[in-house]
């Protein structure tokens, strides 16, 4: 059997480039060692937001992301309507905080920053901010709000993703583990199984895992790394009033508002290879953290403990595009995998049905970690 693209992994990436490039009318087949909801995808926070995310030195990332973050409203609508499930978009902003003295200087640094790279903040007083949120701690020192940033619930994204490839035509078998994938004139992949499947191009998009894989071409494997996430979901109780409507951050800790009352607390960032261990202590950490931003989270359920390996790179930006004759990979999306899914899905798949890579995915070429 043979597919104009065999997509390796059912992430958020692999499954947003199955879906688009199915719309564009290829044949798509998307391989799945696990279960679509295994990656780091269905771990994570979910927010969208490149602006609270800015980092220093960072700017040719910051401009993929802000285009990243300006497809999400239309990308949320289409495939809401695809896989007939609306996926509705936390739009009241994130407000990012400082409560001790060291926070506020840091922040009062990050807000120059931000003003210098032209993007929309507001620094808010301490009192502004309590007028947001008035269950904040009473340390809270000052923030700045991200009117832009804004939050999706991935779990949800990705059941829709999966309805809308099946939808578009595309085909999404799970329990098929890729083994080795052969590049040059006739590009296939083997499963474990020993099943050889063809393919007019092989996309690599299995996160973390992308550099485990046979015949990826050894440059690409180096770049790609595991980077340890640990993060929380407490529960309201139904009569427990509302905490928070904006996503919160510190520079310790986020908290996530969801639709249903949850609230998504994360997350540490460690180099543990792939160790996906809850821990005590970055439990312990986590919690201590958020009861500084929002005391009252105390009181909530601890409903999930969960681990994730965001798919690391040495300069933190994704690798998007031909690697080898027949195979693109579209990988090390790091810590902004759900932010850049509809732009990596739109690039990748106008990549496999034109040969040419749009223009803003042209810094991100897998190439440049070649030596
Ligand atoms: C704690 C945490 C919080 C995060 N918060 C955010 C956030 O708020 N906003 C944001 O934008 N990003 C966030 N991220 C990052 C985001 O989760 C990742 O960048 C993104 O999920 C990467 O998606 P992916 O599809 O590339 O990889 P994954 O979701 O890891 O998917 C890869 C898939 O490939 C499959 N696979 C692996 N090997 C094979 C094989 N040999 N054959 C077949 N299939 C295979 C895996 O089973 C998996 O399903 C967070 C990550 C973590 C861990």
């Amino acid at each position: 059997m043979s597919y104009d693209a065999v997509i390796v992994g059912a992430g958020i990436t692999g499954l947003s480039i199955g879906f688009r490039a199915a719309k564009m009318g290829l044949e798509v087949l998307v391989l799945e060692r696990d279960d679509p909801a295994d990656g780091a995808s269905a771990v994570a926070a979910g927010m969208l937001a490149p602006v609270t995310e800015t980092t220093f030195g960072e700017e040719k990332l910051l401009r993929l992301n802000l285009a990243g973050a300006a497809r999400w409203p239309s990308f949320a609508q289409e495939l809401g309507e695809a896989a007939n499930q609306p996926i509705d978009l936390l739009t009241s902003g994130t407000l990012h905080l400082a409560t001790n003295r060291d926070q506020a200087a840091e922040l009062e640094r990050l807000y120059e920053y931000q003003v210098k790279l032209d993007l929309q903040v507001e620094r808010l007083t301490a009192g502004a901010c309590r007028e947001l949120e008035p269950a904040l701690h009473p340390s809270t020192r000052a923030g700045i709000l991200a009117r832009d940033d804004r939050a999706v619930e991935p779990r949800r994204v990705i059941r829709a993703l999966g309805k809308a490839l099946h939808a578009a035509g595309g085909t999404l078998r799970t329990g098929s583990s890729v083994r080795s994938i052969r590049t040059g004139d006739h590009p296939a992949v083997t499963l474990e199984d020993g099943t050889e499947v063809a393919a007019g191009t092989v996309v690599l998009a299995a996160g973390c895992w992308s550099g485990l894989i046979d015949g990826v071409p050894k440059p690409v494997a180096a770049a790609l790394r595991p980077v340890k996430g640990q993060i929380l979901r407490l529960r309201h109780r139904p009569d427990h009033p509302v905490l928070l409507t904006h996503v919160l951050r510190t520079e310790e800790v986020y908290l996530v508002p969801r639709a249903n009352g949850e609230v998504v607390v994360g997350a540490s960032v460690e180099e543990k290879g792939f160790d996906a261990t809850a821990t005590a202590g970055e439990v312990f950490e986590l919690l201590r953290s958020a009861g500084e931003v929002i005391p009252g989270i105390r009181e909530l359920q601890l409903a999930e403990v969960n681990v994730g390996l965001r798919p690391g790179s040495p300069d933190n930006a994704p690798l998007l595009g031909t690697a080898a004759p027949g195979l693109v990979v579209a990988a090390g999306h790091f810590r902004n995998g759900i932010l850049l899914a509809p732009i990596t899905g739109d690039g990748i798949a106008q990549l496999l049905a034109s040969g040419e890579p749009p223009p803003e995915l042209l810094p991100f070429g897998p190439g440049r970690f070649d030596r």
